[in-house]
């Protein structure tokens, strides 16, 4: 059995609180939300923090509002309740769809949307217990010096695994960021870097406050996932698809894929053979096309690999497809 290594436990209850209590800790420091990623990563040893500093008991990390703007949503909001709230189901069904997605409904009801947009990344070689790490002397991401999916790479390549993450990017959402410095305002687009290692932007010690999501003025967006275990399994891509129609015309649109790359990676060549288009079966081949070749994913997580590159042409056309099926 992995058992957890021992460490302090800190419970603040004022986002003031935290970041004092995560400065304080530095480096040996880190948040926790649900735990359903830091816990089993901490057995591994895959992370080895010595304060623990969870999230849950702060009020406005739980809350959820309708604002002029859109909808707010705090990021100690379970993924069971926004796969089951009225408001984010209504009005942002990609956003339920891909948190009703993860995993299974034990690891919903304690994970949280935070947890699943900071997720860290995975790969074969890096997500085993420490004993079988430490047999192939490690690897880049923790511990070792080299890549064993890129030997000669100066970068890790693991890859992002969040379900809500490519959604996020695909509606344009943008997030709160608060920490020792204030608080600001970034782009989910711009939350997420292309580096297995540092595959955030923000700084360790900000916590991601609150998920603004645009307001549903004209636009849909559709969420599909490829997985082996269609009950349990992190994806191996995932394809979120968001367009905006005027009648029966898309005037703007964003395809992004999850599993494919360290971060959710946007395909802009595919958006743009969606536009002034009416999601023509043309246009869809056109864009799935445009998906499928900038699409890279390595040979460090589940399935074949030319297969599922194979699978971003089929999962882009079944989203686009679905999206066109609701204007009608
Ligand atoms: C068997 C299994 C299957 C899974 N399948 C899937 C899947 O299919 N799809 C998927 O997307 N995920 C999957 N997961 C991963 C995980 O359960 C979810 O992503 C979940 O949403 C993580 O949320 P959490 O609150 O538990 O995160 P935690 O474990 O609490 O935190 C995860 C990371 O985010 C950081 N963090 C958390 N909240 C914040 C915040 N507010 N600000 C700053 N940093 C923060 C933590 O420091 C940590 O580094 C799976 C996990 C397991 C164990
Ligand atoms: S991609 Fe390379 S460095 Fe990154 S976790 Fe995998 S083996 Fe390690």
């Amino acid at each position: 059995m992995l058992r957890l290594p021992s460490f302090t436990y800190l419970q603040p209850h004022t986002l003031r609180e935290a970041s004092a209590m995560k400065a304080d800790a530095g480096p040996d420091g880190a948040y926790v939300a649900g735990g359903t990623d830091l816990y089993p990563n901490m057995k591994r040893r895959q992370q080895e923090p010595k304060v623990v500093i969870s999230l849950m008991g702060i009020p406005e990390l739980s809350g959820q509002a309708k604002r002029d703007t859109g909808y707010v949503i705090g990021s100690c909001v379970t993924l069971t309740h926004l796969a089951a709230g009225s408001p984010i189901r209504q009005a942002y069904s990609a956003v339920a769809t891909a948190a009703e997605l993860v995993s299974t409904p034990l690891l919903r009801n304690m994970g949280t949307l935070g947890g699943n947009l900071c997720l860290d990344t995975r790969c074969n070689y890096y997500d085993q217990t420490y004993e079988w790490r430490k047999a192939i002397d490690f690897c880049m991401k923790k511990d070792g010096h080299i890549c064993w999916v890129a030997p000669s790479s100066p970068r890790c390549w693991a890859v992002s695994s969040s379900d809500v993450a490519p959604v996020a990017v695909a509606l344009g959402a943008e997030f709160l960021l608060a920490g020792p410095q204030g608080e600001r305002v970034v782009p989910a687009g711009r939350f997420y870097s292309n580096d297995g290692i540092n595959y955030l932007t923000k700084q360790p010690d900000e916590m991601l406050v609150e998920v603004r999501l645009p307001a549903p003025d004209g636009w849909d967006a559709v969420y599909h996932k490829l997985r082996r275990r269609g009950s349990f399994d992190f994806p191996v891509l995932g394809v979120a698809a968001w367009v905006r129609w005027d009648g029966a015309t898309v005037t703007d649109a964003r395809i992004v894929l999850g599993g494919v790359a360290s971060r959710p990676q946007e395909i802009p060549e595919a958006a743009q053979a969606l536009r002034s288009t009416a999601l023509t079966d043309e246009a869809i081949a056109a864009a799935a096309d445009a998906a499928y070749r900038p699409a890279k994913p390595l040979d460090n997580t589940d399935f074949d690999l030319s297969w599922r590159k194979q699978m971003t042409r089929v999962y882009v056309t079944r989203a686009l497809q679905e999206l066109r099926q609701r204007r009608h």
